[in-house]
């Protein structure tokens, strides 16, 4: 179980906590308006967090301290995080915003912000004894990638009417 006295989950809605283990709903209490549970929040005590991971560059891993895993060494990554700032012009002009700047997400491994979630999923999954990702192509791109470059199995699932096949769909 990953430390729950320095973070744990809340639901904004109507403020009850969970253990910050595996959960695959939000809160049962709370439904949308499209009837499932509300998402939560990770809420942290940032007094026992040891602050020295924001002298690093900046990887995903860098931020192990945050996240939910209990060995962030034996995480599989290819680099994720990291990406640069960049400023465009005219988007600044029309915008009339003049420190305007934007994420190049498209520099991470297989250029989707999605890796920076899928490198953190993946580990806590592996944690779980879980070893082998399944992906749904058009929603995940990028999942596939990290384990199949890094030798792990990774079933993809997409429908033949809906999506075309892919060669990079194991
Ligand atoms: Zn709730």
């Amino acid at each position: 179980m990953v430390d729950s006295t320095k973070f744990w989950l809340v639901c904004p809605r109507c403020g009850r906590e969970f253990e910050p283990g595996p959960r695959w709903h939000g809160c049962e209490t709370c439904l949308d308006a499209a009837g499932y549970p509300h998402w939560l929040e990770v809420r942290y005590d940032l007094k026992k967090v040891d602050s020295t991971f924001l002298r690093q560059e900046g990887r995903v891993w860098d931020y192990a301290p945050l996240l939910p895993v209990h060995d962030p060494a034996r995480v599989l990554t290819l680099g994720e995080g990291r990406t640069p700032l960049v400023q465009i012009e005219a988007l600044n002009r029309e915008l009339g915003l003049p420190n305007l700047f934007l994420k190049l997400e498209s520099v991470n491994p297989t250029a989707s912000f999605k890796d920076r979630l899928h490198t953190v999923s993946m580990a806590v999954a592996r944690e779980m004894d879980r070893h082998a990702p399944f992906s749904r192509r058009q929603a995940t791109p990028g999942l596939p990638a990290p384990p199949m470059r890094l030798g792990m199995a990774s079933p993809c699932l997409s429908s033949p009417i809906r999506e075309p096949p892919r060669n990079n769909c194991a």
